[in-house]
């Protein structure tokens, strides 16, 4: 596999960018790896790079991007914050990736078992942790179900998975609200912005459309 280039990177629609990243998913479960050379692309990429998909992923050492999307070097923008959600450093990144760097596509990949959004059921208090963690909080408000205190706390996985989910749900409004640049982008078809859950179980990676 070649490292994109401007041309090729041009080729890509948006629906083609998340196919693109559902195969290589598909490579990554099935244990069957692009047949790449790094350094080989580490050469295609040293006069430019022309990205196709900007990941926002947590910082869980089980969710890398290029690993669960069996990408290469110069393949994709990979931000990362434990919880991924968004504020203006990592939209401003987005927008470079996208508006500036041409990638189509900006998934915003959940996980199951996040620690990030187990300290937000659990409202968990350390250090500077805790504004990170009150960024997630408002997820762990909007699910309803279920109702009794005692199984609204990381000790109730199928709860802290449904978190998870709306984290990333309303990570995807907050981009739309607060980004007129991917906003306007994402209304002239030019990109996409979907999201997704990896599963730690079994490496899947659900997309939500
Ligand atoms: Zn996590």
């Amino acid at each position: 596999m070649k490292a994109y280039t401007k041309e090729t990177q041009a080729a890509i629609s948006p629906d083609k960018a998340v196919e693109l990243l559902k195969e290589g998913n598909k490579r990554f479960t099935n244990n069957q790896k692009a047949e790449r050379n790094l350094l080989e692309q580490v050469d295609d990429t040293k006069g430019g790079q022309y990205p196709f998909a900007t990941i926002l992923s947590c910082i869980d050492s089980r969710v890398s991007a290029e690993l669960v999307f069996d990408q290469g070097v110069g393949d994709i923008f990979s931000a990362r914050v434990a919880g991924n959600f968004v504020n203006e450093d990592i939209l401003g990144s987005m927008e470079f990736a996208c508006k500036l760097a041409g990638t189509k596509v900006v998934v915003v990949l959940g996980h199951t078992a996040c620690g990030a959004v187990k300290g937000a059921c659990d409202h968990a208090r350390l250090g500077n942790l805790t504004a990170l963690i009150k960024k997630i909080e408002p997820a762990v408000e909007a699910v309803k179900e279920p109702i009794e205190a005692d199984k609204r706390n990381s000790k109730n996985i199928d709860f802290v998975n449904e978190v998870s989910k709306k984290n990333v749900e309303m990570t995807i409004e907050n981009i739309r609200s607060q980004s007129e640049v991917l906003k306007e982008m994402e209304d002239n078809g030019e990109i996409k912005i979907i999201g997704a859950m990896y599963d730690i179980n079994d490496g899947t990676v659900a997309f939500y459309e």
